[in-house]
């Protein structure tokens, strides 16, 4: 039996960590680029004011209290979702697009896990020190050295991971107060559990996991290869020029030039291991196309500076189509954009984009509805005139309170009775109000009438008056 189990093997692989060396180059620039952005649009957000009346002035709030989302001038609501959710699509159609274009550029350049990871890794060079120094003290037994240098690590990932997961909540709130709060006690336990599990959360992923979550867990990783085709751009490695007759070799004495490895049969790639080196996935495009690859094109930095100094025409690894970097006289890398599945794509984003901008440039500033109340469904008065009851609901979508007058549209003067309260609704931000109205009409006017036009307008507004019609009854359904 033992035997037996010491000749099974793991199901799981042995994390090996990485230590990527830094690279200099134009997509290592492009993706500090976007980091730099991203961080800035994310962590000042909550602190941007915005002029409000009846909330936070803050430009971006998630008032979860008032059920209402803020975007700058733009207020959504719970009945507002199908925006959302419109423009969750739409990022998700987006997403596929850009993999059919360009693979897993998004992991590469825009994905939080990449953005945090990179910053992480960029706190770890500055402790540590570049690769070599990394790996040695990785390997080293624990001194004084490894304690105080992975200590200071540790502490500015988990400050680091503590500020991003402490922005995530200012979101929900005034941010000014909220981190008052934060400090004398005083947030809601919410506030305080989602600032810990964020905390904690960030700070394995970004700093801990690293590679593993897009390796592992990241759902996307798992299916995006389907989305890949022949034209699609993929970092790829030009094996015929790498290797050419008798492989890689080392650029030693006799094997430096060009011509000199040309005549021996060696390829350009001299095997120095940089494009592994600073890979963050800690893979070897050499090997071909692998899922693990996040295309972040760091190994093609890596490579055009290892051919520059050898002098060799750049893009042994760049960017390619499977297509062309396997034909025997490679062409210009291009975007491929009209294939049935890019444009497919790029359709459905359209439309859904023109519909969603439409949604948004139509939308009223207020939600009405007029319903008949049915039992009974009509009264006879004393005085022989007819009464039909209705119920008249209006929903306030501005951040500000509103009044609303209602009418009804050809009656006679006195028809319209409120139950002794006058015919405005004062209804505040984001809220909804309800009221009850009698239209009582003459014998002879209510025999020829067969439907009313209530009308209903957020005061000094008659642009944004919205008008409903209901049916008057006077005889019974038959
Ligand atoms: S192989 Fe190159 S592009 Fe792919 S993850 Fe590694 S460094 Fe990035
Ligand atoms: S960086 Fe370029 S030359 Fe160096 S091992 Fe990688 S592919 Fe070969």
């Amino acid at each position: 039996m033992e035997n037996q189990a010491s000749t099974q093997e793991s199901l799981y692989e042995k994390h090996i960590p990485i230590f990527p060396r830094s690279v200099k180059g134009k997509f290592r620039t492009f993706k500090w680029g976007i980091l730099a952005m991203a961080y800035l649009v994310y962590f000042a957000l909550p602190w941007l004011p915005w002029d409000r009346s009846d909330a936070p002035h803050q430009a971006v709030l998630f008032d979860m209290v008032g059920r209402r989302f803020f975007i700058f001038d733009l207020a959504l609501y719970p009945q507002d979702i199908i925006v959302l959710s419109m423009l969750l699509f739409i990022a998700a159609v987006t997403l596929f697009f850009v993999t059919t274009l360009v693979g897993r550029a998004f992991c590469g350049y825009f994905c939080f896990q990449t953005l945090w990871t990179d910053f992480y890794i960029w706190i770890e060079h500055l402790v540590q020190g570049e690769r070599p120094a990394r790996t040695r003290l990785y390997k080293q037994g624990w001194n004084l050295e490894k304690v105080w240098k992975y200590g200071l690590t540790h502490a500015l990932w988990l400050l680091a991971s503590w500020w991003t997961a402490m922005t995530f909540v200012l979101y929900f709130g005034y941010a000014p107060d909220l981190l008052v709060k934060f400090f004398n006690g005083h947030m809601v336990t919410a506030g305080y559990t989602a600032v810990f599990f964020l905390t904690l959360s960030t700070y394995l992923a970004a700093g801990v996991l690293r590679e593993q979550v897009c390796i592992y867990m990241c759902p996307y990783a798992r299916f995006q290869g389907v989305m890949y085709e022949s034209e699609t751009l993929v970092v790829t490695y030009e094996t015929k020029r790498g290797e050419s007759d008798k492989g890689r070799h080392p650029a030693v004495q006799g094997a430096r030039t060009r011509e000199e490895r040309q005549a021996q049969g060696y390829g350009d790639c001299i095997d120095c291991g940089m494009c592994v080196q600073v890979c963050p996935v800690g893979i070897d495009i050499r090997n071909g196309l692998q899922y693990k690859c996040i295309s972040c094109g760091l190994c093609i930095d890596a490579c055009n500076t290892i051919m520059d100094s050898m002098k060799f025409p750049r893009g042994l690894v760049r960017y390619d189509s499977e297509i062309n970097a396997k034909s025997d006289n490679p062409q210009k890398p291009k975007l491929d954009l009209l294939r049935l599945r890019t444009i497919g794509y790029g359709t459905f984003i359209l439309i859904m984009t023109g519909i969603m901008i439409y949604n948004l440039a139509t939308r009223t500033s207020f939600e009405e509805s007029v319903q008949q109340i049915r039992q009974p469904l009509f009264v006879t008065l004393s005085d022989g005139e007819i009464r039909n009851r209705y119920q008249v609901r209006v929903t306030n979508k501005t951040d500000h309170e509103e009044t609303y007058v209602v009418a009804v549209k050809g009656i006679p003067d006195g028809a319209l009775d409120f139950g002794g309260s006058s015919n405005e609704m004062n209804v505040r931000a984001g809220k909804s109000l309800m009221i009850q109205v009698n239209v009582k009409l003459p014998p002879q006017v209510a025999a020829t009438t067969d439907t009313i036009e209530f009308i209903i307008t957020p005061k000094g507004k008659p642009d944004e008056a919205a008008v409903r019609k209901v049916r008057f009854n006077s005889k019974h359904e038959g």
